[in-house]
C-alpha cells in the first residue's frame, strides 16, 4: 500500500473540506489495482464510472488478478492478448528503449526475489541476481502485431506493469469521464491522479509528498492534467542500516541507488506520467530530465533529500 497515496489524499482532502461555499462533491473510494482509489466530483455518477473502467483495466493488467491477461501470460510463457494489452506492452517497450533499459516491465522476476511480491522481503545472494537476471529484459519480449501475439524468449519470465498499469487505468478513466459528460472530477489511485476539468471554477489543488519531511513540499495547481509520484519511502526494507526500495534497477538486479527521493512528473498524459517517475527514478536526475525532455509539456520536480531516519519513518 502507498503512504504516498495518503499523503495525496490527505491533502486533496483537506483543500476541499476547506471550501464552505462550493457546491457539494461527492467522495467515493475502493480498494482496486492493489491500492485505494478515490474519486471527487461534483457528479454523483463519476465514482461508478471511474471504478467500471479501472476495474476492466484491472482484468488485462493487474498482477494481483489471476485471471487478468498478463497474470496468464506470465503462467504461460506466450498468449494471445486484447489489443490494448498488446499496446501496453508494446508502448512499455518504447519506453525501455528510450531509458537505455531502465524502464523495464519484465522486472517481475526481481520483485520476487527480493520479496517485494508478498512483502517477505529478502537479500539475495549475488549468484542469485545473476540468475535471475537472465529472466529480466525487455528485449526478450517478442511481440507479433498480427495476432497480438506475446511470446517470452526465455522461459519462466515475468511482466509487472505495475509503474504503468495505474497510470493507464486513471488516465482511461477520465476519458470515460468525459465521454459520459463529467465535467470536473479528481481521479487518485494511490499517489497516481488526474484533474479532470476544474474544482468549483478553480484548479484542483495538490499536495506533493515530502518523503523527508513527511509532510508536503508543495502544492500543484492542476486543470486536465496527470499528475504522478514514485519514491523509495513507500514500500521498502532495512538492511544494514540501508533502504531497500520496490524501484530496481534492471541493469544491475539491485532496488534502484540513484540519488533521486522522490520524482513528481505533470503531464497531459496519465502513462506518460507513471511511466516517467519510475524511469527518472532508476535513471537520477540528469538523465531522466533529459529523458522527459522528450515528452513535450512534462513537468517534472525532484527531491533529493535523502535524509531520513535508519528505522525508515
Ligand atoms: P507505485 O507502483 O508505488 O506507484 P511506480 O509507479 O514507480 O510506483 O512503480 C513501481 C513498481 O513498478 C514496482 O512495485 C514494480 O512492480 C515495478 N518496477 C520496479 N522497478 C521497475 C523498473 N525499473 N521499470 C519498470 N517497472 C518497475
Ligand atoms: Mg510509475
Amino acid at each position: 500500500m502507498k503512504r504516498a497515496g495518503f499523503l495525496f489524499l490527505a491533502c486533496v482532502s483537506a483543500f476541499i473540506n476547506g471550501c464552505d461555499n462550493s457546491p457539494r462533491l461527492y467522495k467515493d473510494s475502493r480498494l482496486m489495482m492493489g491500492t485505494f482509489v478515490e474519486v471527487i466530483s461534483p457528479e454523483e455518477k463519476a465514482a461508478a464510472i471511474a471504478f467500471g473502467e479501472i476495474k476492466r483495466i484491472e482484468g488485462l493488467l493487474s498482477k494481483y488478478d489471476p485471471s487478468s491477461e498478463v497474470s496468464r501470460l506470465n503462467s504461460a510463457g506466450q498468449l494471445k492478448v486484447s489489443r490494448e494489452t498488446y499496446d501496453i506492452i508494446a508502448r512499455s517497450k518504447e519506453f525501455w528503449a528510450l531509458s537505455n533499459g531502465a524502464f523495464d516491465i519484465t522486472v517481475g522476476s526481481l520483485v520476487e526475489l527480493w520479496g517485494f511480491k508478498d512483502k517477505k522481503y529478502y537479500f539475495p545472494l549475488k549468484t542469485e541476481i545473476t540468475q535471475t537476471l537472465k529472466r529480466v529484459g525487455t528485449d526478450k519480449i517478442i511481440l507479433d502485431p498480427v495476432d497480438n501475439l506475446v511470446k517470452f524468449a526465455v522461459s519462466g519470465m515475468q511482466i509487472d506493469l505495475g509503474a504503468i498499469a495505474k497510470g493507464y487505468a486513471v488516465g482511461c478513466a477520465a476519458k470515460k469521464l468525459r465521454e459520459n459528460g463529467i465535467k470536473s472530477c479528481l481521479i487518485n489511485a494511490g499517489g497516481q491522479i488526474y484533474c479532470l476539468g476544474l474544482k468549483s471554477g478553480k484548479p484542483w489543488l495538490v499536495g506533493i509528498a515530502d518523503p523527508a519531511k513527511k509532510g508536503i513540499s508543495g502544492k500543484l495547481s492542476l486543470v486536465n492534467k496527470a499528475v504522478s509520484t514514485s519514491g523509495d519511502y513507500e514500500q521498502f526494507f532495512i538492511k544494514d542500516g540501508i533502504r531497500y526500495g520496490h524501484i530496481f534497477d534492471p541493469r544491475s538486479g539491485m532496488p534502484a541507488d540513484s540519488s533521486v527521493a522522490s520524482v513528481t512528473v505533470v503531464s497531459d498524459d496519465s502513462l506518460v506520467s507513471d511511466a516517467l517517475t519510475t524511469a527518472i527514478f532508476v535513471l537520477g536526475e540528469e538523465k531522466g530530465r533529459a529523458l522527459a525532455e522528450k515528452f513535450p509539456g512534462v513537468e517534472v520536480k525532484i527531491d533529493k533529500e535523502k535524509e531520513r531516519d535508519k528505522d525508515g519513518k
